[in-house]
């Protein structure tokens, strides 16, 4: 993107007000603490505001990339050119009405998880413990215990790219296992309405604490990351194991380059033990993809996504692929 004049940055001000922040250390806002400064961050209130961004954005062919909590991204070492739009607290508004849920997109998902139990719906305790916005977990189609949150899903707003607002049902929206149409179509989540099922708090309670637990004691707790680094393929799971087994079965516990480690606790982990570089995470990411592919014959794909500086998202296992 050229660099914005006054007048840009007065017209996003007036569409943005309060919400837009320039050259931003992303290497302090990303889960996994890499990365290099952003020139343009705006944080949007409502979808009205989504809106007027991306039509002005569109209006000048430039196209920015949203961006949730960054648990799921790996932010490029010379950080972000393109502008870039934050789902998150600024769009946090949750309302629960009988089994319906309807939230903004930048509701902190733990927290949804604590509201769904105190209300006493049940079917969200797998998300409890995921570190991401709403808007980020629908776009992933994540969960856990074997789930995804689409499943609970019975609409999705979003806007997209000429700043056009949409409500796509649940079957239109490409769920598939860690998969949805969000990933491809540019569009930007801004809310959406789950139908959940009664149940005794009690039972969620006791779920959740299961899953936070077993969650505690398996993945590493203190040093930045980006949860699983690897998808599961279900049929490498039934042959070989999950990705865990199969990288910790070639030895990578514990091998790192630069300030990436591959984490002792979990091998499908790679944390940041001080200064990691993307080109440390990613560099590593291609040396375990190649040598599980030679063991195994299974080529694994990353969950982690890379955000390169003009903006383009790829999955961080492709990155680096040939470029050895
Ligand atoms: C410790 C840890 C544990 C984790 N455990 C799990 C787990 O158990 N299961 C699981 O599925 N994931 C897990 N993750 C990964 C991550 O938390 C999820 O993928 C999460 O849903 C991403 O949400 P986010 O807001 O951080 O999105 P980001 O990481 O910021 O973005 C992820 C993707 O979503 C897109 N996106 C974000 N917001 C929007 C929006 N409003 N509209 C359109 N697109 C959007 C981005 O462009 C990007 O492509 C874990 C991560 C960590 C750090």
């Amino acid at each position: 993107m050229d660099r914005l004049s006054a007048t840009d940055l007065a017209e996003l001000s007036a569409l943005c007000p309060g919400g837009v922040a320039r050259d931003v250390d992303l290497s302090a806002i990303s889960q996994w603490r890499i990365g290099g400064r952003a020139d343009l961050v705006l944080r949007p209130e409502d979808t009205v505001q989504v809106a007027a961004l991306l039509r002005w954005f569109a209006d000048r062919s430039i196209h920015p990339v949203v961006i949730g909590l960054t648990s799921n991204l790996l932010f490029d070492d010379t950080g972000l050119r393109a502008p870039c739009i934050q789902i998150g607290t600024r769009m946090a508004q949750t309302r629960i009405e009988g089994a319906d849920v309807h939230a903004a997109a930048g509701v902190w998902v733990p927290g949804l998880a604590r509201r769904l139990m105190l209300a006493g719906l049940g079917g969200g305790e797998h998300i409890c413990g995921i570190p991401g916005t709403l808007g980020g977990l629908i776009c992933m189609n994540g969960g856990s215990q074997r789930k995804g949150i689409g499943s609970a899903v019975v609409t999705v707003d979003s806007v997209d790219l000429d700043g056009t607002i949409h409500q796509r049902r649940a079957d239109a929206c490409g769920f598939a296992y860690r998969r949805s149409v969000f990933q491809t179509n540019g569009e930007i989540i801004t809310a959406c309405h789950l139908r959940l099922a009664s149940r005794p708090r009690t039972e969620i309670r006791a779920e959740m604490r299961a899953i936070l637990a077993d969650r505690r004691h398996k993945f590493p707790r203190k040093e930045p990351n980006c949860g699983s680094v690897f998808k599961s393929n279900p049929a490498m799971y039934a042959e070989i194991g999950a990705p865990g087994a199969a990288i910790e079965s070639l030895g990578f516990k514990g091998q790192r380059i630069g300030g990436a480690l591959v984490s002792p606790r979990h091998a499908n982990f790679i944390v940041n033990t001080g200064g990691a570089r993307a080109q440390d995470v990613l560099t590593l990411i291609a040396r375990i993809v190649e040598a599980v592919e030679v063991a195994t014959g299974y080529r694994m794909e990353a969950e982690a996504i890379f955000v390169h500086a003009d903006g383009r998202l790829q999955p961080a296992d492709t990155v680096l692929e040939g470029s050895s």
